[in-house]
Parts: C-alpha cells; sequence; structure tokens
C-alpha cells in the first residue's frame, strides 16, 4: 500500500490544527507547485533574519517518496501584515523561514529612489516614524546608533515580530516533544462504547494473528508463504469454504525470474442472490525499508500482512449463520508489495491479476460490494474515510460506518483523512468495477511529530497489536454484511 498527498488543498498536519487553536501561527503541508520557485518571487519586504529548521525528515511525514509527492512545504503564517513569508523543505526535511519588516522596506524604497546626488537627509528619515525605527544595512555610517534616536517602545515595536516567532517557534518545539510520547500505549484505548458480543473473540483472533506471524516473513514466492497457504486451505476448508489458490507467474523484481504467486479465493454459499468480496493481502513486504537501524532486517508484517487475514479467519466463524441470501468469498491476495525499491516495483500485483481475471470471466452471481482489510490489528485502531473508498464506493464506506455507529464502535472514525490511500481497493474499482471500501488505519500507532511509526519497520510485530481491534472491526462488518440482506 502506498499512499499520496492531497494535492492543491494543503493538508494541515496535527501539529498546525494545534497551533492555530492557540491562535498564533499556522504550519501547512503542501505539495502544489514546486515551493521552491514561490520562494524565489520577489521579495516584497526585506529580510531581516533568517532561521533554519530540521522537521525530522521525509518518515515524519510519511512521504514515499518525493517524485509521488511533490515538495514538501512548510508555511508560516503570523499576525497580518508583518510577518509572511513561507519556507520550504525541497524533500529531505531541512527548511528556510524568512522574516520580514514591512517598515525596512519602506525605508529601503526611499533610499532607492532618493536622487543619487542628494544625501539622506533626516527628513527622509522622519517621513515614516516606521521607518526610523527599522534597522536597514544601507543606513549611512554618519547617522546616529539607532538606540539613541529611538525609545524602548520604538525597540519593541521593532522587535515585536521577532518575539512573536519566537514565542511560535517556542510553542511548536514543546508540541514537537511533547506529542512524541509514548501515551496511550500502556492504558487500552476505548474502541468500544459497549463490550463486543463473545462470539467474536479477541483472543482467538489475537491467536490466529500470532499463529501467521509465527511462519516468519510471507513474501511472494516464500517457502513461509506456502506454509501460509496450507494453513489457510486447511482452516477456511474446516470452517465450510471451498478454497482454491488462483496462480499466475510474475517477475522477480531484482533477479528477472519467473516467481509464482497465488491468490487464496475461499468461498462460501456461490449461487446466493447477494455476493460480498471480503479481502487483505497476506504477502509481507520483503525488507522493512522504513526502519531507520535496520532497513534490510526482518519484516513480520503484523499488522501491515497477518492482520487482515487474522479478522476474516475470526469472521469464518460466523459464515455458517449468514442470512439465507448472503455469500461471501474471502479473497487474499498476493504480491501486493512485492516491492524491493519503493517507485520502481509495483504494487497490487496480485489484486490486479484477480480483477483481471474477474472482469474477463465474470461468475454466475458477481459481487455486490467488496470489502478490504489492511492494518486493522494496530492497537489504537482508528479507522477514518479513505478518499479513495469514497470515491468509488461511497455508499459502502459510509453504510459500514453507520453501522459502527449503530454499534458504537469507535475505532470507526466518521472523518476523511487526508492522504489517498492506493491498495489493492483500486484495481477491484477500476478494473473489476466491484465498489471496494479499504478499511485501513495508516497511522501505526498514531498520527503526530515524533510519534513512534512501525509502518514497514521491525517494529510491526504482534506485540504493537491487540485482539480486541480485530475482534471490533470482524463485528461490524458482520453486522454489516447481515444488515445487507433482502436489499
Ligand atoms: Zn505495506
Amino acid at each position: 500500500m502506498t499512499v499520496g498527498w492531497k494535492r492543491k488543498q494543503p493538508a494541515i498536519c496535527g501539529l498546525s490544527r494545534r497551533l492555530t487553536a492557540i491562535g498564533m501561527t499556522r504550519f501547512e503541508l503542501a505539495t502544489s507547485a514546486p515551493p521552491v520557485q514561490r520562494s524565489n518571487q520577489a521579495e516584497p519586504h526585506p529580510v531581516v533574519g533568517r532561521i533554519s529548521l530540521g522537521v525530522g525528515g521525509k518518515s515524519g511525514f510519511r512521504t514515499t517518496n518525493s517524485t509521488e509527492t511533490g515538495h514538501l512545504s512548510l508555511g508560516w503564517t503570523g499576525l497580518p501584515g508583518t510577518i509572511r513569508r513561507r519556507f520550504f523543505v525541497p524533500g529531505n526535511g531541512i527548511s528556510l523561514m524568512t522574516v520580514s519588516d514591512p517598515a525596512a522596506s519602506r525605508q529601503q524604497h526611499a533610499m532607492k529612489h532618493r536622487p543619487a546626488d542628494r544625501p539622506a537627509s533626516p527628513s527622509d528619515s522622519e517621513n515614516s516614524s516606521d521607518a526610523a525605527m527599522t534597522a536597514i544595512p544601507q543606513r549611512s555610517a554618519t547617522s546616529r546608533p539607532e538606540s539613541q534616536r529611538v525609545g524602548f517602545a520604538g525597540r519593541l515595536r521593532r522587535s515585536w515580530p521577532l518575539l512573536i516567532f519566537g514565542i511560535a517557534i517556542g510553542a511548536g518545539l514543546g508540541i514537537y516533544f511533547l506529542g512524541g510520547s509514548d501515551r496511550g500505549l500502556d492504558r487500552p484505548l476505548e474502541l468500544t462504547l459497549r463490550p463486543i458480543p463473545a462470539i467474536y473473540s479477541p483472543e482467538r483472533a489475537m491467536g490466529y494473528l500470532e499463529t501467521i506471524c509465527d511462519f516468519g516473513p510471507r513474501p511472494t514466492g516464500s517457502e513461509a508463504m506456502k506454509r501460509q497457504q496450507e494453513f489457510l486451505t486447511d482452516f477456511f476448508t474446516e470452517n465450510g469454504a471451498s478454497v482454491e489458490l488462483q496462480k499466475a507467474s510474475i517477475r522477480h523484481p531484482l533477479t528477472g525470474e519467473a516467481v509464482e504467486m497465488a491468490n487464496l479465493i475461499a468461498s462460501w454459499y456461490p449461487d446466493r442472490p447477494i455476493r460480498f468480496l471480503l479481502c487483505a493481502h497476506y504477502d509481507t513486504r520483503p525488507f522493512p525499508d522504513r526502519d531507520r537501524k535496520d532497513p534490510k532486517g526482518v519484516f513480520i508484517g503484523a499488522n501491515d500482512g497477518a492482520s487482515g487475514v487474522a479478522a476474516w479467519m475470526e469472521m469464518s466463524h460466523q459464515f455458517s449463520s449468514l442470512p439465507a441470501d448472503v455469500g461471501v468469498d474471502v479473497v487474499l491476495f498476493d504480491a501486493e508489495e512485492f516491492v524491493f525499491s519503493e517507485g520502481r516495483d509495483d504494487y497490487f500485483l496480485g489484486s490486479t491479476h484477480f480483477a483481471q481475471q474477474y472482469k474477463m470471466s465474470p461468475p454466475a452471481v458477481g459481487y455486490r460490494a467488496g470489502v478490504l482489510l489492511d492494518m486493522v490489528g494496530d492497537r489504537e485502531l482508528q479507522l477514518l474515510y479513505e478518499r479513495n473508498s469514497l470515491r468509488y464506493a461511497r455508499d459502502v464506506t459510509k453504510s459500514i460506518w453507520q453501522t459502527a455507529r449503530r454499534l458504537g464502535v469507535r475505532a470507526f472514525v466518521p472523518r476523511t483523512r487526508m492522504q489517498d490511500i492506493r491498495d489493492d481497493h483500486l484495481p477491484l474499482n477500476q478494473i473489476a468495477g466491484i465498489p471496494t471500501t479499504d478499511l485501513i488505519d495508516f497511522d501505526y500507532p498514531r498520527p503526530g511529530f515524533r510519534a513512534p511509526q512501525y509502518w514497514h519497520t521491525t517494529e510491526d510485530v504482534p506485540e504493537k497489536c491487540s485482539g480486541t481491534s480485530l475482534a471490533a472491526v470482524t463485528w461490524t462488518v458482520h453486522q454489516w454484511l447481515v444488515e445487507q440482506s433482502g436489499k
């Protein structure tokens, strides 16, 4: 799965919201036209100060690569009319901030347009009281030191932009450091308002997740993937499904050799008139390439790989009692991220193959809708509306969140997240025409500056996941399926 910032409209990060709330300044994250160009525009005011800031690099903003996200820019807006420059991050986490002063601008303008043969007269600097209070590099060496000409009030007036600026930076740093604390990890989060019914078992679901992780890393074509396929084939068969592997050959991105991939399709009641596609990917990324310390280390994919599978396993216990007109397929996609190099290797090979086959030879009863699970095991689960899901499967998406609301499952947050998520639901929507929504919590464990980041790192392990999250999702989606009966 990859992610892209929404273009045009600046995405405002959590820090921004908090700073805006105290009415002091505003931080923006945007990917509009290369912002470096804007910084080269003619300056309306001369620069009187510059400050460099490191802002945490790529992972702080979760860019996948600079070509996809364009340049990041951080914009700063101060009090009206006095400080308004933007400063930019050209992709690698360094920013430049410029502070300008309109009074200095006027003075400089006056100096520039004075007749060359006339020396600066005292009246020039008295034309504007603002100008008299401004430090100008070109000021005549014979003029009195500024401190003798302006009093305390004047100095304060001249320097207040910098004062405000300093306070803003101080507040920003405070939030930056406070925002990264591990709060929330120790205490269980309130994912549901009511107890989850006992038929959805957090312990059992978590057991499934751990069993899958015990196979080790499960990239496409690996021995561990084969063992996982055998295990899941047996498991779903015992739970009443007919299971098949939909195989295809793909190219290994590094060696060019042929690699066999296989989607696992487990079907319940293929003849029933209302059918749903329940899917997830079950391969794991070859390497934890976002891990700062160990990007070639072991990637277990507890959340990104095992969580969706475990949730469908847990839900399969309910399929024997589905409404009489509802049938389901659980489809586990291979090669969702057989990606060794970001930007070079293709995502979604398994789901693309599945979508093409579906389009070429549609089943007797087509899917009414699809539900994709990805990264649903996070202990701090917060599922927001995902933009591509709203674009392609708005009704499906909204109705699932409505079910969650009715049940009191607060892990489903009826708010749209900033980024587009590119995931297996894209080929299903675009190629197969199956309106498919993506239930995904991309903030693993949570958004914010300095928050830990487990996505695509060696930290994506079962200890970072929770059976309660899996059961909450299972409960919601199962109840939603039941509600579709008779419609
Ligand atoms: Zn991933």
